[in-house]
């Protein structure tokens, strides 16, 4: 081996040897970075900041058909017909599995009644007692919900940590083909945060 050659050897075993050391070892703090946001520009009538936040509470639109819904849609309907504050949940997943803030993260929102105080409400757009969600939406799901889990320090397999709204009031959201995989949800999310357990 000439010296060039040794040079080209050192440099790819230096890599080889040094990027491990660059990945989180066990037991160190990595953080998740935060998924992209979309956020449009809404008005809220009023803005109450949540004292706690102990759960994540996962929903569905559920309108009378499957399809796809925007924040402004549902934050228009909110305000107008139910005379809410303005979009009750804090987050919106896409069928493209875009999401879009809703309700500012930091304030109550108005999705789980008698439970709003202290959780985060999030939304995927569909009908899932009709259809499926997107692969895109579940996997925007695991990732916004993993980082959610580690801003507010949850532990996703913890019960009642990450929970269907039928968990909690007297209704079929998130429709039984997301609530089927809930489960999953919070295997995922524990599987992303495992570098920081
Ligand atoms: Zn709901």
């Amino acid at each position: 081996m000439n010296r060039r050659e040794f040079l080209k050897y050192s440099f790819v075993a230096a890599l080889g040897l040094g990027f491990p050391m660059l990945l989180p070892s066990h037991g160190q703090a990595a953080r998740l970075a935060k998924p992209p946001v979309r956020r449009p520009a809404l008005r809220f009538t009023e803005h109450e900041e949540r004292p706690a936040t102990d759960f994540l509470v996962i929903h569905h639109t559920g309108l009378r058909v499957d399809r796809d819904s925007t924040v402004e849609e549902i934050h228009q309907f909110h305000q107008k017909s139910m005379k809410w504050a303005g979009i009750g949940y804090h987050y919106l997943i896409r069928k493209d599995g875009t999401i879009e803030q809703g309700r500012p993260p930091g304030l109550v929102g108005a999705h789980a009644l008698g439970h709003n105080t202290t959780s985060v409400g999030i939304c995927l757009a569909g009908n899932f007692n009709l259809a499926k969600p997107t692969g895109a939406q579940m996997a925007s799901l695991c990732q916004l919900a993993a980082w959610l889990c580690q801003e507010y320090k949850l532990n996703p397999l913890k019960r009642g940590v990450i929970v269907g709204h039928r968990d909690l009031n007297d209704t079929d959201c998130p429709g039984k083909n997301l609530y089927s995989l809930l489960k999953g949800v919070r295997q995922s999310c524990q599987e992303a945060l495992f570098f920081r357990k």
